[in-house]
């Protein structure tokens, strides 16, 4: 039987949003399998745990304006191990293809003749959604879902297509959307979506310090500025996240922020 990993090869693999129960079987055999693991700064601690320690770890973490390593350096490093003859694993938070800058890995491999492949993971807005006990879809109300990133260059506009995205029919899943939560709720109150749209915020999605935000479009910078901390978030807008009477499963916080900050109500974190 060959192999899961060959030596020479790389395996771009999704580490999910965290909770280590989250990661796929395939995903876990691979960790087992790998001789050098590179890792970003989004994947779990629990992940991490999963690597022996005989298993050579390097950190490639990039987080918003922290770029401890640049693209083209992850690459380097990467090619140069498989070449090196190592079973590479490229542990990358979520799934590898969802903003994950797969793409410049595939091709540096590709260039060098080094086979990689990839296994999927659980994206943040799959887990996010799961979290809040909503659906990302809504039969007959919300028939499109539409991942976009809300990430700008330092100094740079955000352009985004907003007559586009204000589309009522749609749920936006919005990553890396934090720092412009203002932007994005007023371009799309500009473009026509309605003030009153749900929109839901969750932050450290799957892991224990979880923090979810029920508000609606107009209010949405308020609530990021007032209930979010310095963990990774997920902005999703649209009819189908309107929040519903679930009992949360795991301990953590959830805020509701409808009418306006000041009539907030914190609903205590339930435990099992
Ligand atoms: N490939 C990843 C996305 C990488 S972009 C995926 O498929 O999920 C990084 C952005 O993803 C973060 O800025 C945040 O918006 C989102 N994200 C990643 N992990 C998250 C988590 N546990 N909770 C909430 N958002 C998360």
């Amino acid at each position: 039987m060959p192999e899961l990993i060959e030596p020479r090869t790389v395996w771009l693999v999704g580490a999910g949003p965290g909770d280590p129960d989250l990661l796929t079987r395939k995903a876990e055999k691979l960790i087992g399998a790998a001789d050098i693991v590179f890792y970003d700064a989004l994947v779990g601690p629990g992940v991490l745990d999963m690597i022996a320690a005989s298993v050579e770890r390097i950190s490639v973490g990039k987080r918003s304006g922290r770029h401890s390593k640049d693209q083209c350096t992850i690459c380097d490093l990467i090619v140069r191990a498989a070449l090196a003859g190592k079973r590479v694993v490229r542990l990358k938070g979520g799934d590898p293809a969802i903003f994950g800058r797969a793409t410049e890995e595939l091709n540096a491999c590709a260039r060098h003749g080094i086979p990689i492949k990839i296994c999927p993971g659980i994206t943040a807005a799959s887990a996010a959604a799961a979290s809040a006990g909503v659906s990302l879809t809504l039969r007959g109300e919300a028939r499109k879902l539409t991942f976009i990133t809300a990430h700008a260059r330092a100094g740079e506009r955000l352009e985004l297509d907003w007559t586009h995205l204000a589309d009522p029919e749609a749920t936006l899943a919005i990553y890396m959307g934090k720092a412009a939560a203002h932007a994005v709720s007023n371009e799309l109150v500009k473009a026509g979506l309605s003030p009153n749209t749900p929109a839901l915020i969750v932050e450290n999605a799957s892991l224990p310090n979880e923090r979810i935000v029920h508000t609606r479009l107009d209010l949405l910078s308020i609530a990021v500025g007032g209930k979010i901390r310095s963990g990774p978030a997920l902005l999703l807008i649209g009819a189908a996240v309107a929040s519903k009477p679930v009992r949360p499963t795991l301990p953590r916080t959830v805020f509701f922020a409808r009418e306006a900050m000041v009539n907030e109500r914190q609903v205590p974190a339930f435990t099992t």
